[in-house]
């Protein structure tokens, strides 16, 4: 069934609240959007606003030539956003974060091993580091944009955070989850030891499981 607007922007307000609950930003930190492209309108949370005071009606709304349609003024990250649509027709949604262990690997622009196989949520074998630009330019959206991987779903930005892309928000949001998980565990066993990496080929093997995993699982028939 098809989302209206407002239930889009609902959306973006309760992955808000949840981005804080789950420890993936303080403050203002990181962005959310949502594409709906049918009305040719992209929803994405405002700039500059705690994620506990935005209000639905603050939710921004932009069209796919970057022009304000309503709501507050959107996240100074709208270039970033709108270049990822405008790159990727498959993906609806863009979530933004400065979760911290992550962000800890981006500052030493190093990227994420496949130190675990759930490093495949992100449709790679590693994720890793686009360069630095000063946040909310057309600079760093073209140099992050055409560092995601043409299938990847994830990637660092230098000095900044991490940005997830998705078919759908939780799709987006569960990625940008998963990959802090696995910074934070890579962090802990860089602490007290040397982790072993998944090979090229068993990352194929967690990869291929990926496909038909949860609920991209395809029913099997009866004979
Ligand atoms: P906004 O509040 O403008 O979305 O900025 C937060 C951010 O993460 C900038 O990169
Ligand atoms: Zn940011």
């Amino acid at each position: 069934m098809k989302k209206t607007v407002n239930e889009q922007r609902q959306l973006l307000l309760d992955y808000g609240l949840k981005m804080l609950a789950d420890g993936l930003t303080t403050g203002t930190g990181g962005n959310l959007s949502v594409a709906l492209r049918s009305e040719g309108v992209i929803a994405i949370t405002p700039s500059g606003i705690d994620y506990d005071k935005i209000k639905l009606d603050d939710i921004s709304l932009i069209n796919f030539d970057g022009l304000h349609i309503a709501g507050e003024k959107p996240s100074s990250e709208w270039q970033l956003h709108l270049k990822l649509y405008n790159l990727r027709p498959e993906i609806d949604a863009v979530v933004h974060t400065h979760s911290r262990f992550a962000t800890t690997l981006a500052l030493l622009h190093e990227p994420l091993p496949a130190c675990h196989y759930l490093i495949g949520v992100a449709g790679c074998k590693e994720i890793r580091v686009a360069p630095y630009a000063t946040f909310g330019t057309e600079e760093l959206a073209a140099k992050t944009a055409a560092a995601l991987g043409p299938n990847d779903r994830c990637i660092l930005m230098a000095n900044h955070g991490l940005i997830a892309v998705g078919k759908n928000l939780t799709s987006a949001y569960d990625t940008a989850l998963y990959i802090e998980e696995v910074a934070e565990l890579y962090h802990r066993a860089t602490a007290i030891g040397k982790p072993v990496i998944l090979s090229d080929l068993e990352m194929e093997q967690a990869l291929l499981r990926f496909q038909d995993y949860g609920r991209n699982r395809k029913p099997t028939t009866r004979q």
